[in-house]
């Protein structure tokens, strides 16, 4: 690195920016060895129940601390571990980690009502060790599989529609709950995705936050659809006071937005649950 030679040596040329290739292939080097080097973290977002504000679960959202790049955006770094085949890994590290932090949680504050969800890709979809890893962890950590959720987009099932069925119909069966994600970006056919196991369907901020005259209308027959298919419904992105107020309205039962709260780190949300429920604590 041109920062750390010292003395006469000469600065090698370092164009402004590397090309894309050189960049990911750069990337996915690093990210190959970023667990082994604990470089991958989760951070948990509150998702409130809007009828009282209180805490029913947190979405797991995985941050990555690059040595020298610092915080990368999982934006950036998801798609990358999708198309390298290290997302699998990635997606098992999410998985245990998130149940083994709920554990600790209860540990300390006793049996809370609220439960943890991942997001799932399309590769872990298709990759057969899936269901196993899932049954490993739930036994390892003796988690109860109904408090552990996994979120999958609308792209993630349609792509690989069969398999997508039998794996989702399996994690059902074991107990866990399948939340449908960024609903309003893609075809959002919630009749079509009716023959996927889903409990919950997640609103995306984009339709959260439409400012067409047709956001009332598209809103309200979302979630209506979805209330009469017994999903729940939870909003993303939600802003203010009184869309929480419109939604809940609507029948929407939660939210998930920087208005009720930020991605949290495991310490954080510790701290919040014993706030939360003093009553729940320990003896
Ligand atoms: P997502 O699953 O739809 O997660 C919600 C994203 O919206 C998160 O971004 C969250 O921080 C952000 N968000 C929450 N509230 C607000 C709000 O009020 N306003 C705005 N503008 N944004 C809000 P994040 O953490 O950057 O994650 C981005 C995406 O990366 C996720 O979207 C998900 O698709 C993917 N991702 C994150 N962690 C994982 C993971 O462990 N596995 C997989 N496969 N994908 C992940
Ligand atoms: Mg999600
Ligand atoms: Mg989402
Ligand atoms: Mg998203």
């Amino acid at each position: 690195r041109a920062k750390k030679a010292g003395g006469n040596r000469v600065e090698p040329f370092r164009p402004a920016f590397r090309s894309m290739g050189t960049d990911r292939l750069q990337m996915e080097t690093d990210l190959r060895r970023a667990i082994d080097r604990k470089e991958l973290s989760l951070v948990y977002q509150p998702i409130v129940r809007l009828s009282d504000a209180e805490i029913a679960g947190f979405e797991a959202l995985m941050r990555w601390e690059h040595p020298k790049r610092g915080s990368i955006s999982p934006e950036e770094f998801i798609p990358v571990a999708e198309q390298s085949g290290l997302i699998s890994q990635l997606g098992a590290f999410a998985f245990d980690k998130a149940a083994s932090d709920l554990m600790d949680w209860q540990l300390q504050t006793g049996d809370l009502p609220i439960f943890v969800s991942v997001n799932l890709s399309s590769a872990q979809l298709l990759n057969n060790e899936l269901y196993n890893d899932v049954r490993a962890v739930l036994s390892k950590t003796r988690c109860e599989p109904h408090k552990l959720k996994f979120e999958l987009t609308e792209s993630v099932v349609m792509e690989n529609a069969e398999q997508a069925r039998l794996v989702l119909n399996k994690l059902r069966e074991a107990g866990l709950g399948l939340a449908l994600d960024d609903f309003g970006t893609g075809y959002s056919s919630l009749a079509y995705l009716t023959r996927f196991p889903f409990d919950t369907i997640k609103i995306d901020k984009a339709l959260v936050r439409d400012s067409s005259d047709k956001r009332t209308v598209l809103l309200r027959s979302v979630i209506s659809m979805a209330l009469e298919m017994e999903m729940q419904v939870v909003a993303e992105g939600i802003e203010t006071e009184e869309d929480a107020v419109e939604l809940g309205r609507m029948g929407c039962q939660f939210g998930q937005s920087y208005l009720f709260g930020p991605p949290i780190g495991c310490d954080s949300v510790l701290r919040l649950l014993k706030e939360r429920f003093p009553l729940m604590k320990r003896a």
